[in-house]
């Protein structure tokens, strides 16, 4: 490597290019021809010494030769736009490589072609242009280290600098760590004093931080108003308990906006690379996404990165798409559960469950997807399918003459208020042929006492119309019994936790029974739920809770066992199956 001068010139004024090419002769004349214009001209015929010159020198322009052994200009020139993006890159060949060219323009990797021979003055000119061009990107890249709100180091900045403060965490055994921040009420500054009163809040801040927080700390600003604190440490859970109480300290003294007195709270995002191997643009997502973690929670609050959280919501967001295709497909499938009546052991009712089977997760539980469902406003689609499809079934066996007994359905609130939702139901109903009495809604009791005039109003038509009433999960909300003593019910379905058995002892027994003469004093039937053992089958008998549903009997199943149940059932020739008769108790245990 030869340069026309062995001092390095601080003065901005002065250009430093860099000839890479594998004829000496070439790198002599070029070297001769831009020193002659007061350049410094850096050559060498060797790839790596190239790098190495970028890495210390600050190089303005570098022209470089395509055909090279071993190497393609255009794939050198895409290290230097990786390495030194504000540094101009050319290519001088004799050879014009159409594909390789155009591709490397296209991807901005190189600024100029340019052919050999060449002529003196016109590549003289194209240097001085390119020089000029680097100037500029020189000058827009030094704006963009600094946050001109706050004075702090940008997050490119930041970045820059890196990597040595990478090694040099690994060199003392530390791990890098990062804190980022943000003013929650950022936002609400904005809109109630304007993006003046904004920045100046943030100003404040700055200057609060850096009052605050010691030297082991750099102090910077991301995008998207957030502070950046980051630092080396061998414990990173120490530094962030320091780091929450200096922020805390700050976030105590209100700061002056126009002259008010406003408070501040902070959201906390903290992240620590134990590998000391990430890339800054990944320390700072993590950090960034702990941040909104914190947001989430309502604020002023601080939340460490959380890779489960993180492949969790990636889960979720593409359950959530899939979900969508599925209402969308109509793909939502409809199983049965029986209900039997203990007093006589027969089937008296089957309960609609929705189910959907994905062909990559497999079978998605309701209890994932209803919820999500109800959030992307999908629950009323599935509703109608389920209601759709479970109603033309019911309406299917009574043609065929099996009696199902009673259909319950499961109705999430969110799908009542709609105006249509009765219209909606007297419209299927109307449409197979079924019995409103054939019908039983179920709601789960966490909701219920949540339901509004206009909702339980709605359900005071429906029972009108001779549709049933069921409260779901029994005991695992907090409804009082005013409230269901003035909702039109007939039921109430005990949740599986409250189900007695004899490992969970006389108390689940007594408050078991409690519940049971409590409905029986409303005059409400009770159902106990999840019955999985002749044991509980026992002690919900012992407490007179007269309807069970569960495992025991049978699973959630499709239409078609069902349909063979019910069959069995009602052959008098009891040699096929017994199925529910064997689960027949005694009724003198009801009432016990
Ligand atoms: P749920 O209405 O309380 O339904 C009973 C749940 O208990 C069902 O879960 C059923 O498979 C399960 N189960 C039945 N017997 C046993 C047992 O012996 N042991 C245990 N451990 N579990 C038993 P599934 O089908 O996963 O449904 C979960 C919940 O999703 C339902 O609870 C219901 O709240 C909701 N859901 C299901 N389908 C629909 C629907 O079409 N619309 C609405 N809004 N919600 C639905
Ligand atoms: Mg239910
Ligand atoms: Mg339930």
């Amino acid at each position: 490597m030869t340069s026309n001068t062995s001092d390095t010139h601080e003065n901005a004024d002065i250009s430093r290019i860099l000839i890479v090419d594998d004829e000496p002769h070439i790198c002599n004349a070029l070297r001769r021809l831009f020193r002659a214009d007061g350049h410094i001209v850096y050559a060498t015929s060797d790839i790596k010494e190239a790098l190495d010159c970028l890495e210390k020198e600050t190089i303005d322009v570098v022209i470089s030769d395509q055909r090279m052994p071993g190497c393609k200009g255009t794939e050198f020139l895409k290290q230097v736009q990786e390495r030194r993006p504000a540094t101009v890159r050319m290519i001088l060949s004799g050879y014009s490589d159409v594909m390789d060219i155009t591709q490397a323009m296209d991807a901005g990797t190189i600024y100029k072609f340019l052919m050999k021979p060449w002529d003196d003055s016109l590549l003289r000119a194209n240097v001085r242009e390119a020089v000029s061009r680097a100037r500029e990107l020189h000058r827009v890249r030094q704006e963009s280290l600094v946050d001109k709100v706050t004075g702090f180091p940008t997050r490119e900045h930041v970045r820059n600098s890196y990597r040595v403060f990478q090694s040099e965490a690994i060199e003392r055994g530390d791990v890098v760590t990062l804190i980022a921040i943000r003013v929650d009420q950022l936002p609400s500054l904005f809109v109630a004093f304007g993006r003046k009163a904004g920045e100046d809040a943030s100003r404040q801040l700055a200057a609060a931080l850096t009052r605050e927080l010691g030297a082991e700390w750099v102090l910077a600003r991301g995008e998207e108003d957030m502070f950046l604190l980051l630092t080396k440490t061998s414990d990173p859970a120490e530094r962030f308990e320091a780091a929450r109480k200096h922020l805390g300290t700050i976030a105590a003294t209100p700061i002056r906006v126009e002259g008010e007195s406003i408070r501040l709270t902070l959201s906390i995002g903290c992240a620590f690379d134990s590998t000391n191997a990430l890339p800054f643009d990944s320390l700072y997502d993590q950090t960034h996404a702990a941040v909104i973690a914190a947001e989430k929670d309502g604020g002023d609050t601080m939340r460490q990165f959380d890779l489960a959280q993180r492949r969790a919501s990636r889960g979720f967001l593409k359950l959530e798409g899939y979900l969508r295709e599925a209402v969308k497909a109509n793909i939502i499938d409809v199983f049965y559960q029986p209900q039997i009546d203990l007093l006589t052991g027969s089937l008296v009712g089957i309960e609609a469950l929705a189910r959907w089977t994905h062909p990559e997760l497999g079978s998605v539980s309701p209890g994932t997807f209803i919820p999500i469902a109800e959030r992307l406003g999908l629950i009323s689609q599935i509703g109608t399918l389920v209601m759709d499809r479970a109603v033309c079934q019911a309406a299917e066996w009574l043609e065929s003459g099996l009696d199902f007994g009673r259909l319950a359905i499961n109705v999430s609130p969110s799908q009542l208020p709609a105006n249509g939702f009765v219209t909606e139901l007297r419209e299927i109903l109307d449409r197979w042929g079924l019995a409103p009495e054939r019908l039983v809604l179920e709601i789960t009791e966490t909701e219920v006492v949540r339901l509004s005039e206009r909702v339980t109003n709605a359900l005071r038509g429906l029972a009108n119309l001779g549709i049933g009433l069921a409260i779901d999960d029994f005991g695992t909300g907090y409804a009082n019994l005013s409230a269901l003593s003035e909702l039109p019910i007939n039921k109430l379905k005990i949740d599986r936790s409250l189900v007695p058995s004899p490992n969970k002892g006389q108390r689940a027994a007594r408050l078991f029974a409690n519940i049971v003469a409590m409905a029986n004093g409303l005059s409400l039937e009770t159902l106990a739920e999840g019955i999985e053992t002749p044991e509980e089958l026992a002690a919900v008998g012992k407490a007179a809770c007269r309807y069970v549903q569960g495992y025991l009997f049978s699973p959630p199943v499709s239409a078609g066992e069902v349909g063979r149940m019910l069959h069995a059932r009602d052959d008098r020739d009891y040699g096929t199956t017994r199925k529910f008769r064997d689960f027949h108790i005694d009724s003198e245990i009801l009432v016990a």
